[in-house]
């Protein structure tokens, strides 16, 4: 019966996100599983902007596969990323991850959650957005900061874990529209439901949205 109800909500709002952002993109710039991928993994904790203005240029003129990275080494790929958060452990992670596609994928990104998530760095989130985005699945929730922070402020889920936010979406979002749903949810938190100043009297869900404040 919840769950009826919390379909019935989710449809309404898979409507109207459809036609206030027909074309949500990724934010992140690539042109390959692999850039995708690395570049992912370098935005946790980072913005995509910071990571947009470091790795395409690297892309196209040293890193095309991870062979050149593993060839470049870990002290050059750490200074080259010095601008990203965390440059010391995400070397050290995307060293390990090129690895693995190297010695098990023969270079390749792989094309199942299953495969992803056994790389070094890659959560769910950062399988699903490679899956979608390169890959076509259209049966993938992304779970980034705004999907988090939107959903629970429209009541679509009461957990905290990304994991288990995942998992309510999937059993209220049709499969076909989960990708589509997460690329407009997230535009909506970045131009709407910011996170300290959410612009609930602009929002086209502030009728119905348990969190507006009017
Ligand atoms: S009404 Fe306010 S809190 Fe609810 S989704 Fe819109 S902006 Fe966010």
């Amino acid at each position: 019966m919840k769950n009826d109800i919390l379909k019935k909500r989710a449809n309404e709002i898979i409507k109207k996100l459809a036609l206030e952002y027909p074309d949500s993109k990724p934010h992140l710039e690539f042109n390959n599983p692999f850039e995708l991928l690395i570049s992912t993994v370098l935005a946790a904790q980072c913005t995509d902007v910071r990571v947009n203005m470091t790795m395409p240029p690297l892309y196209k003129t040293k890193y095309k596969s991870p062979k050149d990275i593993l060839k470049d080494g870990i002290d050059n790929f750490r200074q080259n990323i010095k601008s990203i958060s965390f440059p010391n452990s995400k070397a050290k992670s995307i060293i390990a991850l090129c690895r693995q596609l190297v010695d098990d994928f023969n270079g390749q990104v792989p094309k199942t959650m299953e495969e992803l998530t056994k790389l070094t760095g890659v959560g769910r989130k950062s399988a699903s957005v490679v899956l979608g985005n390169c890959f076509g699945k259209k049966d993938v929730i992304i779970v980034d900061t705004h999907f988090k922070r939107v959903t629970t402020r429209l009541g679509l889920t009461e957990n905290d874990d990304p994991e288990k936010i995942e998992m309510d979406l999937k059993e209220i979002i049709p499969p076909d529209e989960q990708f589509k749903f997460s690329l407009r949810i997230g535009d909506h938190g970045r131009t709407i439901c910011d996170a300290k100043k959410p612009k609930c009297a602009e929002c086209m869900f502030n009728k119905s949205c348990p969190a507006a404040k009017l």
